[in-house]
């Protein structure tokens, strides 16, 4: 019997995970059911992902400079991945304005909602504001004195230190294209044969994707709040989904226009790591996977994408300031607050600036948000109003953010003439072994 594509795999775990979860949340005994024996496998899952993390972005960075050989190159490319980063993200940005102020959600809530939301969830905001005060008290150079860091198997053993390896790494491969050939090739050929012992330990653990995506969806559900207040917030998330949505066809318009790719294929090749994103809320989680796809199924050669993608996934956030412009402007219209047009375009520049610095992990969007409001204007409580739905926007924002940065290394992968064929022509043929 043929054997289903690995995303229709992910994609029927996911819905088994949902199913599961609500057959359980039928038995008082259930949910603990869940949390005990099922949880810990999404968890275990999402620790493999992100243990191939460092070691992939080392070995596939320092691999990739090395294989430039001269040093225009290099910044010839990263010229164009930060222009685009950035514009991508203002679109993004202007894309969730708009669609936030032509169906102005939040003056449907009603007083009494906005009062119940606000003592609900003030517990669950004052952490994030807290978060947030300490991220805000630093100095304006803080971000780019924590870029470098002060010993590289400290940076290493934290996933939140991604820029930092990410500097490493960039710094160890400019040093490797200037030394000897002969001294350099040994080095070269190291980093090359690790780098593909990390990228088949992700086909190992992609084989268990379908299990994984189950236990974290099942948990989830069993854990979120009462669906009463989602209804309440249903024209919001409406907002940012909506704006998500237009975001992705602008995606595929890019990539068609500029590569001739279709969105056929574009979406076929990036839908196993989307899946993922969807599933575990986390850019850097999904890392591996997005860079395997965009390599093998995309034909971005891996120069570009050692470079490109590691970079996207700490920095370029399209789905996160897209959410963080809807949800600013949500919050203000729930207060009854009028936006002046230059309030909007200072939102347009704070939220591009806070989904750089949201770290690509769960839930990371919502604590920058509180720089957002607190730049604009508006009350940091207004965090407690959109609590409710945030993790299944944290997924569909994640999703945009995943494919903003592989739509960007099509691009600069074909402005410098390094976006081929696909490795694999039959999608999942590097899953069976
Ligand atoms: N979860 C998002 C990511 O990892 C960040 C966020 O918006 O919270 O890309």
């Amino acid at each position: 019997m043929k054997k289903l594509e690995l995303h229709w795999q992910i994609l029927i775990g996911m819905v088994m995970g949902v199913l599961f979860a609500f057959l359980m949340v039928q038995f008082e005994w259930g949910p603990k059911i869940v949390s005990d024996w099922v949880k810990p496998f999404g968890n275990i899952f999402i620790n493999a992902l992100k243990l191939i993390a460092v070691p992939l972005i080392l070995a596939s960075l320092i691999k990739g400079i090395s294989d430039l050989k001269d040093i225009s190159k290099l910044s010839k490319m990263g010229g164009r991945t930060i222009a685009l980063y950035i514009t991508t993200t203002v679109m993004a940005v202007t894309i969730g304005l708009g669609v936030v102020n032509i169906i102005k959600p939040g003056n449907s809530i009603t007083e009494d909602t906005r009062n119940e939301l606000v003592v609900n969830y003030r517990g669950d905001a004052e952490s994030r504001i807290a978060e947030a005060e300490r991220q805000k008290d630093a100095g304006p150079l803080k971000a780019l004195e924590d870029l470098v860091p002060s010993n590289i198997f400290m940076a290493a053993s934290d996933n939140g230190n991604m820029l930092q390896v990410i500097f490493f790494a960039i710094f160890f491969g400019i040093g490797l294209i200037l030394i000897p050939e002969e001294q350099a090739t040994p080095v070269k050929k190291f980093f090359d044969g690790f780098n593909e012992v990390i990228l088949k330990m992700i086909d190992l653990i992609m084989l268990a994707a379908p299990y994984g995506v189950f236990a974290l969806l099942a948990a989830l559900v069993v854990e979120a709040p009462s669906a009463d207040l989602f209804k309440a917030l249903a024209w919001y998330a409406f907002c940012v989904v909506l704006g998500l949505a237009l975001m992705l066809c602008a995606y595929l318009l890019i990539v068609w226009i500029f590569t001739k790719k279709s969105p056929a294929f574009f979406m076929k090749g990036m839908s196993p790591a989307q899946l993922l994103a969807f599933s575990t809320s986390s850019s850097a989680a999904t890392l591996p996977v997005t860079m395997e796809r965009v390599e093998e199924h995309l034909g971005v050669e891996e120069e570009v994408t050692s470079f490109v993608l590691p970079i996207g996934a700490t920095i370029n956030m399209d789905g996160t300031s897209l959410y963080q412009a809807v949800a600013a402007v949500f919050i203000a219209q729930a207060f009854g607050m009028d936006l002046s047009f230059s309030a909007q375009l200072g939102i347009i520049v704070t939220a591009t600036l806070a989904s750089i610095g949201s770290a690509a992990v769960p839930g990371a969007g919502m604590v920058m948000l509180v720089i957002v409001l607190a730049q604009a204007g508006i009350p940091e409580a207004g965090l407690a109003l959109i609590f409710a739905v945030d993790r299944p926007l944290d997924m569909c924002r994640t999703v945009i953010n995943v494919s903003g940065d592989a739509t960007v290394s099509m691009v600069v992968a074909k402005s410098i003439g390094k976006l081929g064929e696909p490795k694999v022509k039959n999608w999942d043929d590097n899953y069976k072994s």
